[in-house]
């Protein structure tokens, strides 16, 4: 094929302990998908269906390389996520099928311009700038399912600075991650290389240029990173 120019490389994460990578695809993400966050947030938690938006595949940061500071915010708020990472897709997909398309998992963060957020929500305007911007979903290599099967009951946590500010358990999520590959799945065709970030725990707030964060989801892996 001739392209009027050469086109962008394929974003990529690597698969922990090993030379190999995987190629992102989408990224979709869950909001409100632990109680205490959804209070903090000023909401009330239900099981209505679950909030999904997404991100460009290229605002992925990682390698534990350092994440610039966004324009056009004065409130940038960490979230730590599970993400779960697709190695086969589809439509329509049930809930006792979806995690046989689970390639692996990683440890996220869904940076949010909560001051852009709060302005959209309370206009009814869509989450694009607040949530899609560059730099916005750092992430950890993936651990493979072959490695680590599906965690369920696992101890997911932030620290900035060296001080805790989120600890939950991921078995607190309101939807499961077999629940929410299949809710997604049918709103969007699911591909290999889809990864899905599942939502955060309370103790969310806003970091600033020169924080240290680190993160991690017990038995899935750990990121360490700077904002600069
Ligand atoms: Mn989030």
């Amino acid at each position: 094929m001739e392209y009027v120019f050469e086109p962008n490389q394929i974003a990529c994460v690597s698969v922990l302990d090993t030379s190999t990578h995987f190629p992102v695809h989408r990224i979709y993400c869950v909001g409100q998908n632990y109680a205490d966050h959804v209070r903090e947030m000023g909401g009330e938690p239900k099981q209505a269906p679950p909030v999904f938006f997404s991100k460009p595949a290229d605002a992925i940061v990682t390698d534990n390389k350092d994440v610039p500071y966004p324009s056009a915010t004065n409130n940038l708020h960490y979230e730590v996520e599970l993400v779960i990472a697709l190695g086969k897709g589809g439509k329509n997909i049930a809930a006792d099928a979806a995690l046989d398309c689970v390639y692996g998992y990683a440890v996220g963060i869904d940076f949010t311009r909560r001051d852009l957020q709060a302005a959209a929500k309370s206009a009814g305007r869509p989450w694009d700038a607040a949530k899609g911007f560059d730099g916005s979903a750092p992430i950890s290599a993936i651990n493979p399912v072959a490695r680590i099967g599906h965690p369920s009951n696992s101890v997911i946590e932030l620290s900035v600075n060296g001080e805790l500010k989120q600890q939950s358990n991921i078995e607190n999520m309101i939807w499961s991650v077999a629940e929410i590959i299949a809710e997604l799945s049918c709103f969007f065709e699911l591909a290999p290389g889809d990864l899905i970030y599942t939502g955060t725990p309370a103790g969310v707030s806003a970091v600033v240029a020169g924080d240290s964060i680190s993160a991690a989801v017990q038995d899935v892996g750990e990121i360490s990173f700077k904002v600069v």
